[in-house]
């Protein structure tokens, strides 16, 4: 259990059956309170989607959990901006936050005859926006100077205006007073493109080879990718540092068991080629992104190429070489006190 009492109660009940203007304002005025407005409308059978969303979710950690499978996948999760009272960000249930949670518990055992310990954890977020939901459930998680157990990792667009516009979502700098190392935000600028992810890339590398975690939890939204009417990034599917080379670095290189998610991406069309293109990588059996879509009820909107590919568009990567150079010091840092503090 994540999210507070009176949020599950509320969402589990929603119904909207008043008639009088009073009953209207008394309406709109609790909706208000649990953040469903805007854009987390109330909307035909959102309580079931809400139950769905985190069984789904759930059910997929069980299948990594139990032994069931290596990669897990639920595209419809990966709600990381849902919070523990309120809706925020079209995300009503914090799946991202209860999959953490239930991998947390997981005791591994020990290879020596010693107690069982600790799973440890990685979650990466490659949607364009940041994984603040995530990030601040976690935040200070990892007690003390003890050895941690979990570390959040969001890789997002940050600017003013930008949703989510909170603090956290600056670059995160572990040796600032009250900083949580384990707790790392990463914004990149507007442009970002397989070049500036392949060089980021390099300081993921460093944090996730410093924790060793058994499981990642990997939220994949897809509206970086070009041709998104988000408009920032200018990410492509293919090439290396691209959306699927990330996936395949995470799925087939690193070695742990790892949960893929959803998120974001408004481009319906090319977020469909996304995940398709993410599945075949997690199954092994990548599809050429020259390969054709086939024809269906939805073909004429993948108009005019009809294939799989989401290629970079032509916007310029406002990332700078010194701004870069210090993303990898930050990340440097962040790899080097968890493994101080994991006593290597
Ligand atoms: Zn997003």
């Amino acid at each position: 259990m994540y999210h507070s009492n009176d949020y599950v109660d509320f969402i589990t009940n929603l119904a909207n059956s008043s008639s009088t203007a009073a009953d209207k304002e008394e309406t709109r005025r609790r909706h208000a309170e649990f953040g469903i407005e805007e854009d987390c409308p109330v909307f035909r059978g959102l309580p079931e989607y809400t139950r769905l969303v985190a069984g789904a979710t759930l059910t997929a950690v069980k299948t990594l959990t139990e032994g069931q499978a290596d990669v897990a996948i639920c595209w419809d999760g990966g709600r990381h901006h849902a919070q523990k009272a309120r809706a925020s960000g079209f995300c009503y249930v914090a799946d991202c936050v209860l999959a953490l949670l239930a991998l947390k518990r997981v005791r591994v055992p020990s290879p020596d005859g010693t107690p069982p310990r600790r799973a440890r954890v990685l979650y990466l977020d490659l949607d364009l926006h940041f994984a603040d939901g995530v990030a601040q459930a976690f935040l200070h998680a990892n007690a003390g100077g003890a050895a941690p157990t979990l570390v959040t990792l969001s890789l997002h667009h940050a600017a003013p205006g930008v949703f989510p516009a909170v603090p956290l979502a600056a670059l995160s700098d572990a040796d600032a007073p009250g900083a949580d190392a384990c707790t790392v935000c990463v914004p990149l600028a507007r442009g970002t493109g397989n070049a500036a992810f392949a060089r980021v890339w390099r300081g993921v590398e460093r944090v996730r080879a410093a924790l060793r975690p058994d499981f990642v939890v990997l939220q994949c939204g897809a509206d970086g990718l070009a041709g998104d009417p988000c408009a920032l990034w200018n990410w492509a599917l293919g090439g290396e540092g691209g959306l699927g080379w990330c996936v395949d670095r995470v799925c087939n290189a690193w070695g742990c068991k790892t949960l893929l998610l959803g998120g974001g991406g408004y481009n319906s069309p090319n977020v469909a080629r996304a995940w398709t293109y993410l599945t075949s990588i997690a199954l092994r059996q990548p599809l050429s992104l020259d390969s054709d879509i086939p024809d269906h009820n939805a073909f004429p909107l993948y108009a005019p190429s009809f294939t799989l590919d989401v290629p970079a568009g032509n916007a310029q990567d406002q990332n700078t070489e010194e701004y870069l150079q210090t993303v990898e010091t930050r990340l440097d840092r962040v790899a080097e006190i968890i493994r101080q503090r994991m006593g290597e």
